[in-house]
């Protein structure tokens, strides 16, 4: 199944929870929230059921993502029952990681294929005062209990932001390595939630690729698999480390991801502006096909490209003020799922 520009409905990020037990100023930061109600927050159940619709049109890899997916109580229940569908090859997770070494081996025991673990930094002073979280030392034994589970290929995802951390490039390019994961830098984006966001913390691609250069001599590219987020390069020494340039290299024209939110709503674009309600149409009643054909509908006639229209857009600055993001949580980068 193709969207109008030729993409296919392939990947399906599945948010499960809005909550989060970090503060990131990059996507967190205000002091309140406006939560989504409880009782509209799919069961695993009704998760599980969409995932069977979503599995029989194409999909066939699955992240699950928050808020932080860990704090969804019995996780590892949802993995399990996912897992079964056949078509499904790919099951991720996207965490912060600290309540990782808890659930790691019952994760993949259920079926968790691995996990991308979020590393800013490695310094538990900076944590604490950026993410406002004293649990760094967590967060490292997270990433050993995913190791010793086999969650593997592991990747550690650091949004560099100009002044917080990005003299830590070299020093998560190290300790990736040292760990057998693979850092992915993401550059700063103008997401929902982002509302401090200005261009001039942004570190660009071609500035981590300078510095990396700098260090460890010339960076070869890797061919880019068709619809990955990430570009990959190899250092010299043969360690590869990956980027997401979506602010100053969007790649829309490939970007085959789809988001789920905790509530169920059906998300085309990270920037869209609305979405699919599937809640809805799960608790009245309707019969798989008719599920199915609405996502058929709005799949086929799916247009977005979010991140090159925000570059196009003259005077970036944060995508929405903070009213309107109360007005509607479903705008929030931790209700969307990243
Ligand atoms: N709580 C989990 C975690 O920390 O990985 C999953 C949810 S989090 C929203 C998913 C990813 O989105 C994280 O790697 C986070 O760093 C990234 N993210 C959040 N806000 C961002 C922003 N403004 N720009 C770039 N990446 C962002």
């Amino acid at each position: 199944m193709r969207d109008s520009l030729g993409r296919p409905l392939k990947s399906l990020r599945i948010s499960v929870t809005d909550r989060c037990n970090m503060r990131c100023r990059y996507c967190m930061p205000e002091q309140e929230y406006a939560w989504l109600p409880r009782e509209s927050i799919l069961s695993f159940e009704e998760i599980d059921r969409l995932v069977g619709i979503f599995a029989g049109l194409g999909v066939d890899r699955l992240r699950l993502t928050g808020g932080e997916p860990l704090l969804r109580h019995e996780l590892p229940t949802l993995v399990s029952l996912i897992r079964r569908h056949g078509q499904i090859r790919d099951i991720a997770l996207t965490t912060n990681g600290i309540l990782l070494s808890r659930y790691a081996e019952q994760l993949r025991q259920a079926g968790l294929s691995r996990v991308t673990i979020s590393l800013d930094t490695l310094r538990p002073d900076r944590m604490l005062e950026f993410a406002r979280s004293a649990r760094h030392g967590d967060v490292l034994d997270g990433i050993a209990a995913a190791r010793r589970a086999g969650l593997t290929p592991i990747k550690l995802n650091m949004v560099v932001v100009r002044g917080y951390n990005d003299d830590e490039l070299i020093d998560l390019v190290e300790f990736a390595r040292l760990h057998c994961a693979e850092v992915r830098f993401i550059e700063y984006m103008d997401v929902g939630g982002a509302t401090d966001w200005s261009l001039n913390q942004v570190v660009s691609k071609q500035e981590i690729l300078d510095r990396l250069e700098h260090e460890y001599g010339p960076i070869v590219p890797i061919d880019r698999g068709d619809w990955a987020p990430a570009e990959r390069f190899t250092l010299e020494d043969g360690t590869v480390v990956g980027i997401i340039a979506s602010t100053t290299a969007p790649f829309c024209r490939t970007c085959d991801r789809s988001r789920l939110t905790a509530d169920g709503t059906w998300l085309l674009c990270l920037y869209g502006e609305t979405g699919l309600d599937l809640r809805q149409a799960l608790r009245s009643g309707a019969p798989d096909e008719e599920i199915a054909r609405g996502i058929q509908q709005s799949w086929s006639a799916r247009r977005d490209r979010g991140a090159e229209l925000r570059a196009e857009a003259p005077q970036r600055g944060a995508l929405y003020q903070l009213e309107s993001l109360r007005a509607d949580p479903h705008r929030e980068m931790h209700t969307r799922g990243g």
